[in-house]
C-alpha cells in the first residue's frame, strides 16, 4: 500500500512546479547580442542608461551599479565610513548578504527582533539594539512588503543615523506612494537571477547626493580617478590615478543589456506577481493550516516572495516534514530565510544561541515560501494550492 502510493506520488517532469523560472525572451537576447556586436563587453553605455532608468523609476536622482546587492551594501557602509568597532542594526530575518557587508568594515551586526505579521524589524527593537557606537540602521524589506519606514525614519533622525536600505526584494514598492529607492540615504537593489529584474548578477545604491554617488563610482572601480571606464576610448585618456582604495565591483554591459530588456517588462511582470499573490491567498483563505502574507493599504507591495506560514498546533507535521512531502509532489518551495544569527559561523563567532530572537526563530521554523514568477501559469498555481490543501488535510491533527 505505502510503496503504492508513494510510488504514485513520484512526479513526472510535466507535472512539476519549480520554485523559480526566469523571464526571458527575445528581448534579452536581442540586447545582450546588441552589446556583443557593439564591442562593449564590460561597463560602458548600457550600465550608464541601465542607471538612469532605474534612478528614474525609483525617485532617486543617482544611481550606481554594481556587481551584486552585496556590493552595493559594503559600499554604501564604506562611504558612510563605518569602521571597526562600530555597530549597525539589523535584522536577523535575512539572507546571509546583508551581515556580511557588515562584517567587511569590522564593524558589528547588531541585530533587532522582528515584527511577527510583517516579517520586518520591529522599530521598538530597533530602538532598544541602538547604543553609542551604532553607526546605520540596516532595514531589510521582506519579501518585497516595505517596512516601516516613519518609524525607523524617526529612530534615525532623532539619532542623528544614516539608513541604508537592503531592498533587495523591493524593487518596485513603495510606501504612501513614495518608491523605495527614494526614501533614505541609500537604498540597495539586487539583480540576482531570482530577483524581480534579473541580470544574473547585478546590483544598484540609489541616492540623491551627488557627491556620495561619484564616491560610490569611484569605489566600484579600484578607487580610479574620474571616467577610468572610458580610459580605452577615444575621448578617454590612458592617463589614470588610483585616488583611494577601491573594489572590483563594477556591472558589464552584458549584465545592463539584460536589465534593459527586464526593465521593459517591469510593471507587467509586478501586475502578474501581484494578481498571483492575491490568488493565492484568496485560495488558500478558508484553511485554517495557513497564515498569508499582507499586504498594507496605501504601501505597494513587490511580491518577490509569497511566504506562507503552518499555523502552529493544526498540523501533525513540521515544516520540514511538510516541505519534504512538497518536493515528492513535485512541487519546488523554499525557506526564506534560517535566521542569521543561528548559522554556525554567527554562533560560533557571536555566541548566539536558540532563543536570542524568539520572533524571528518561531516565525522562520514555519514558513515556505511558494512558487512566485510571472510564468507562472493558472494552473501551475492550482496544483500547488490543491498541494497544500491535500496535505494539510492528510496531516491535521
Ligand atoms: C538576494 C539578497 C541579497 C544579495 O543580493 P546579491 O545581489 O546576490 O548580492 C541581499 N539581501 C537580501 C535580503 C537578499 O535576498
Amino acid at each position: 500500500m505505502r510503496r503504492a502510493a508513494s510510488v504514485r506520488s513520484v512526479p513526472s517532469r510535466r507535472s512539476y512546479v519549480p520554485f523559480h523560472v526566469p523571464w526571458t525572451d527575445h528581448r534579452e537576447i536581442d540586447q545582450v547580442s546588441d552589446s556583443i556586436r557593439s564591442g562593449w563587453l564590460t561597463t560602458g553605455p548600457k550600465v550608464h542608461l541601465f542607471e538612469e532608468r532605474i534612478g528614474a523609476m525609483v525617485g532617486a536622482r543617482h544611481a550606481v551599479a554594481v556587481n551584486s546587492c552585496t556590493a552595493a551594501l559594503h559600499l554604501a557602509l564604506v562611504v558612510l565610513g563605518v569602521k571597526p568597532g562600530d555597530e549597525v542594526v539589523t535584522s536577523p530575518y535575512t539572507f546571509a548578504a546583508t551581515g556580511e557587508a557588515i562584517l567587511y568594515l569590522g564593524a558589528r551586526p547588531v541585530f533587532a527582533d522582528i515584527d511577527p505579521i510583517t516579517l520586518n524589524l520591529a522599530p521598538e527593537q530597533v530602538a532598544r539594539a541602538l547604543s553609542r557606537r551604532t553607526a546605520a540602521l540596516l532595514p531589510v524589506h521582506i519579501a518585497g512588503l516595505p517596512c516601516d519606514m516613519a518609524a525607523l525614519r524617526a529612530i534615525a533622525r532623532r539619532r542623528g543615523l544614516p539608513v541604508v536600505e537592503d531592498a533587495a526584494h523591493a524593487l518596485g514598492a513603495a510606501v504612501k506612494g513614495r518608491p523605495i529607492g527614494s526614501l533614505s540615504e541609500m537604498t540597495c537593489f539586487s539583480f540576482y537571477a531570482t530577483k524581480n529584474l534579473a541580470t544574473g548578477e547585478g546590483g544598484m545604491v540609489t541616492l540623491d547626493d551627488r557627491r556620495t554617488a561619484e564616491h560610490l563610482r569611484r569605489l566600484s572601480l579600484h578607487g580610479l580617478s574620474r571616467d577610468a571606464w572610458k580610459r580605452y576610448t577615444r575621448t578617454g585618456s590612458w592617463r589614470y590615478d588610483v585616488v583611494e582604495l577601491g573594489y572590483k565591483y563594477n556591472l558589464t554591459d552584458v549584465a545592463a543589456a539584460l536589465g534593459l530588456a527586464q526593465l521593459s517588462k517591469f510593471r507587467a511582470g509586478q501586475a502578474r506577481r501581484r494578481l498571483l499573490a492575491r490568488r493565492y491567498s484568496r485560495l488558500l483563505k478558508s484553511h485554517e493550516a495557513f497564515d498569508r502574507p499582507i499586504e498594507e493599504k496605501g504601501n505597494t507591495h513587490a511580491w518577490h516572495l509569497y511566504i506562507l506560514r503552518l499555523r502552529p498546533g493544526v498540523l501533525r507535521i513540521g515544516r520540514d516534514r511538510f516541505m519534504a512531502l512538497l518536493a515528492e509532489r513535485g512541487i519546488g518551495a523554499s525557506v526564506h530565510f534560517l535566521p542569521l544569527h543561528m548559522h554556525s559561523f554567527y554562533r560560533r563567532t557571536f555566541g548566539y544561541g536558540s532563543g536570542a530572537f524568539p520572533i524571528t526563530e518561531r516565525e522562520s521554523a514555519r514558513a515556505l515560501s511558494l512558487p512566485l514568477y510571472p510564468g507562472l501559469t493558472r494552473q501551475a498555481q492550482d496544483r500547488v494550492v490543491e498541494t497544500l490543501i491535500d496535505l494539510a488535510d492528510r496531516h491535521r491533527r
